[in-house]
């Protein structure tokens, strides 16, 4: 009998965000400043060798760099071909085939995607005012997915919810995913208990603040033995050897480049909002870098209008407990400005 496709895989389709090159893209929340130039001058001084041999099997260059740069052990870190390996990896390696992973609902959509490839069952848990660590153990799941902030709403889970769910010693692997923590308040990672907590992994990226999404680098942290088995599932290789040179640069870089991104992201965030609430929009709460915007009029219908006036946003239509909304990333403010004159010109 021929059992193929699997049937737990059969109705899932290729990734299509629906992007077309457009001349203002705040679609994918990369970093719409461009990357450090150290990082884009460490991609160029690459060697040949850097392409016909095989880069290092963990990535150790960059372990160490990320262990600088936060003050963690180089035992507590592991890399990934993006974040999204890295999901994808700690699925495999905590999840046996059956299992159960709850999410908070809406959520970024690849951890159902990835449980589904992996033969595990997604549990979606609405987010509203039941949502309680309760709530999410609720199904006896091997892992809890909690993303902080949270895309693609762009608000912030309180950091209670996490530590109640980290609480209980026979608990569930908790994987905090922290993809957009930079535009945060500072304190409200969970980067520094990983290393010293059994069941917590937290996963980053290089895609956003660090503008490197084309390179495809991702890392978490997570105790020493937790990081072992996620290794063993990741396998060799995973990060090529450009890809590390410029992360390496990217997360070395201590000249405040980054820290004047986030501190415009902050700001454009904020006077973004005003110009949307006085268009009479009603964005949510945004700590991330980008902003969610609820949409009665349809969020695939805006959308389109926008990339037709040369502007590129993420629609989602029919959000759980929300409705039609588009994504906006938030940058220069030259880009937003153009943005807003599309808005107001397709809704008029
Ligand atoms: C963008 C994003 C990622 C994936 O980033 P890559 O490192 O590019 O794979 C992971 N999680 C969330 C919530 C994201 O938005």
């Amino acid at each position: 009998m021929n059992r193929f496709p699997r049937e737990a895989y059969r109705d899932l389709g290729v990734y299509d965000p629906g992007r077309t090159p457009v001349a203002v893209d705040l679609s994918d929340n990369t970093n719409r400043w461009g990357a450090h130039p150290q990082a884009l001058a460490a991609l160029r001084q690459c060697a040949e060798e850097s392409v016909t041999r095989y880069p290092s099997t963990y990535a150790d260059g960059l372990k160490q760099a990320i262990a600088r740069r936060f003050g963690i052990d180089v035992a507590a870190i592991t890399t990934g071909c993006g974040s999204d390996d890295i999901l994808d990896c700690t699925l495999r390696a905590v999840c046996d085939p059956g299992a159960k992973v709850t999410y908070h609902d809406p959520t970024f959509f690849m951890i159902e995607v990835f449980s589904r490839v992996n033969g595990i069952q997604p549990v979606a848990v609405p987010t509203n005012s039941a949502l309680t660590a309760r709530a999410m153990l609720a199904a006896d799941p091997a892992m809890v997915y909690v993303c902080r902030p949270n895309n693609p709403t762009g608000t912030l889970l309180s950091r209670q919810l996490v530590e109640e769910l980290l609480e209980d010693e026979e608990g569930p692997i908790v994987l905090v995913d922290e993809a957009y923590i930079d535009f945060a308040d500072p304190g409200e990672s969970f980067l520094h208990q990983a290393p010293t907590h059994s069941r917590l992994v937290v996963a980053r990226t290089l895609s956003k603040l660090y503008g490197l999404a084309g390179l495809r680098v991702g890392f978490a942290v997570a105790a020493p033995a937790t990081v072992h088995e996620i290794d063993k599932s990741r396998g060799p290789y995973k990060v090529s050897a450009p890809a590390e040179a410029a992360a390496i640069a990217a997360i070395a870089a201590d000249d405040g480049w980054f820290e004047r991104v986030v501190a415009e992201v902050i700001e454009n965030r904020a006077r973004l909002g005003e110009r949307l609430q006085a268009l009479s929009f009603e964005p949510l709460p945004s700590h991330a870098n980008f902003v969610l915007i609820p949409t009665p009029q349809g969020a695939r219908a805006i959308a389109s209008a926008l990339r037709g006036q040369g502007v590129g946003v993420r629609p989602f239509p029919g959000l759980p407990g929300i409705g039609d909304a588009i994504r906006v990333t938030i940058g220069p403010w030259a880009l937003l400005e153009r943005f807003l004159d599309a808005l107001a010109s397709v809704v008029d």
